[in-house]
Order: C-alpha cells, then sequence, then structure tokens
C-alpha cells in the first residue's frame, strides 16, 4: 500500500475523540475539497507491504487499542486494504475507516467502525456522495457532516432527514470546518463556522445529531502534522 505515515497520537474527532489511536495514513485522494487539511496526501508516499504496516503498528500500540485508517482516501487501495483490515481485526485491534463517502463500502468487515462523510456543498464535492453507502451503515458507524456555512448547515440537516437518518443506527456529527492552511493560535477564530452558532442551529432545530469539534487542532497548534 502507498502509505504517507504511521503514527500515534489522541483520537481528535467522531466519537472516539480524546482515545490514544494509532494512526495510518493512506496516500492518494480523488477529490478536492476546498478546505482540505491534508493535501499532502495527494502524491507520494511509500510503497509499503501490510506485513511492515502492521509490525510498525504493533510497534506503536503493543497492547492492542484503537487503530484508524485515514488518508486522503484509502478505500482508492481498497485491493490490499481489505484484507489489511481483517489482519488487524484477528490481532484484536478495534479499527475505524475514515472516508469521503464516495467509495463504495459493501466490503469493508463489519466489525470496522465507518466513518463516513457527506460532503456539503462549501466542499465543491457534495454531489459525489454514493448514496448506496446508506445500507451499509450500523450502528457501530458514523456519518459526519463538515459545513463552512448556514447554506452547508441546512444541506445536511435536509439530508439528515430526507433520509430518515435521526432514527436509523448510525451516529450523526455535524463539525465545524476548519480554515485551511491555518497557523498560530489554537483557537475557534481558525473555524470556517462558529460552533457557536452551529450548537444553537442545531438546538433551534431540535437535530439529534452531536456537534463533534477537531480537537486536536486545539491541543497542539494547528499547523501541526502527525498530530
Ligand atoms: S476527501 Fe478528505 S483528503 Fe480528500 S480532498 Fe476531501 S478532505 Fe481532503
Amino acid at each position: 500500500m502507498h502509505i504517507i505515515e504511521i503514527y500515534r497520537s489522541l483520537q481528535g474527532e467522531s466519537s472516539f475523540a480524546g482515545l490514544p489511536c494509532t494512526f495510518v495514513r493512506l496516500a492518494g485522494c480523488n477529490l478536492r475539497c476546498a478546505w482540505c487539511d491534508s493535501e499532502y496526501t495527494f502524491a507520494g508516499g511509500h510503497k509499503i507491504c501490510s506485513a511492515e504496516i502492521l509490525a510498525e503498528v504493533q510497534r506503536l500500540s503493543p497492547k492492542g487499542g484503537l487503530v484508524e485508517i485515514t488518508g486522503g482516501e484509502p478505500m482508492l487501495q481498497e485491493r490490499e486494504l481489505i484484507p489489511f483490515m481483517q489482519q488487524l481485526l484477528a490481532c484484536g485491534y478495534e479499527l475505524l475507516l475514515e472516508t469521503s463517502g464516495e467509495r463504495p463500502l459493501e466490503f469493508v468487515p463489519r466489525e470496522v467502525h465507518k466513518i463516513v462523510d457527506v460532503k456539503c456543498p462549501g466542499s465543491g464535492e457534495h454531489l459525489r456522495f454514493r448514496l448506496e453507502n446508506l445500507a451499509t451503515l450500523t450502528p457501530r458507524d458514523e456519518l459526519k457532516f463538515v459545513l463552512a456555512s448556514r447554506e452547508d448547515y441546512e444541506y445536511a440537516r435536509d439530508f439528515i432527514r430526507c433520509h430518515g437518518l435521526e432514527s436509523k443506527s448510525a451516529r450523526l456529527i455535524l463539525s465545524p470546518a476548519f480554515r485551511k492552511g491555518a497557523t498560530g493560535s489554537r483557537s475557534t477564530e481558525n473555524c470556517l463556522l462558529d460552533p457557536r452558532d452551529l450548537a444553537e442551529w442545531m438546538l433551534a432545530d431540535n437535530l439529534n445529531a452531536r456537534l463533534g469539534i477537531q480537537i486536536h487542532k486545539y491541543i497542539w497548534e494547528p499547523q501541526l502534522k502527525g498530530v
């Protein structure tokens, strides 16, 4: 597989936020979200075999625990990634998969927690979501909407209600987009959408979803990679 980095940090997003986690970041993405903070994954990376990646994961997490497969878009390397995820599960790791929602997810092992983006208009990629992926979701999984504006919020809210997702099993997370190339202070001023506005809109609409904050952007400086 083509890998950008393997590192240990705290999980910064999702309902697993705050837990120690080993990250395996794969190279390559076929989308170009306007606020993407992972453009360094688009090209390059090292070709490493699954056995070497597993050895590094075991070195970083010798006692098991949480491992996240992320990118880029990891499912572009599905042919090698699916057997690798099965291998990690067999070793006892709890596995998260971050994916854009554009690739088919039918063959992801059921034990994996899929964290699936639904891109909103502010990303410029909102027409790329693969609706069939909704049928693959289980109570282990999460749907994540990254929002840059009120328009994005309304798109997410209407998508959730139109597809009856509040009553479905997967967890729903609405998260303010972070300013691309943000540097300096660890502050909500780097958000494209004020979390307080988002909280008030969610409460006003009585939306049964979770407001998600990327906590790693407040623990470490926003420009730092590999944290
Ligand atoms: S899917 Fe993820 S990695 Fe790809 S462009 Fe969008 S935010 Fe960046």
